[in-house]
Order: C-alpha cells, then sequence, then structure tokens
C-alpha cells in the first residue's frame, strides 16, 4: 500500500509538490550523510524538496543510531579561493 501525504505547494515558486522519492544530501554535525530512496515531496517548477517530519525525523534517528552503513563514499572537496573572478 502507498502512503501518500499532501504537500502544500512550494513556498519559494509557489509551484505544485509532487511525492517522490529522493537521494538526500544531509548535513549533521560536520558530517554528511546521503540517504537514497526518501519518499518526499519535490516542487514540479524549482525542485525544491519537502520532507514530512516523521521523515525528517526517521533520518535523525538513523544518524544517532545506526552503526552499519549500506555504503561509504569519499566526498572530494574544492574551495574557492578568494582571487577567483567568476
Ligand atoms: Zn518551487
Amino acid at each position: 500500500m502507498r502512503e501518500m501525504h499532501k504537500y502544500g505547494d512550494c513556498s519559494f515558486c509557489g509551484g505544485r509538490v509532487k511525492s517522490d522519492k529522493v537521494e538526500l544530501v544531509y548535513q549533521y554535525r560536520g558530517k554528511l550523510y546521503i540517504f537514497q530512496n526518501v519518499p518526499a515531496g519535490v516542487c514540479e517548477q524549482c525542485g525544491e524538496k519537502y520532507l514530512t517530519a516523521k521523515v525528517a525525523k526517521e533520518i535523525e534517528h538513523r544518524i544517532q543510531t545506526k552503526e552499519k552503513w549500506d555504503k561509504t563514499i569519499t566526498v572530494p572537496v574544492g574551495v574557492f579561493s578568494e582571487e577567483a573572478s567568476l
């Protein structure tokens, strides 16, 4: 059975937000976590993602309690120098 959540319109552009499964990059206490296949609302116009309180809580719970992750990847970091003119 598919659990549906009614999302409101996008608070950035007013677009329609539809239920989808997304990949989410989550930063918590200086560490990055990636969650895949996360149920979320996605704005059809600008792509802004919305989480329900339940999903956000579940993510924090997993970060705090999970010891075995499905995968760990390394993330390259690039710092723009102040001289860089764009
Ligand atoms: Zn939007």
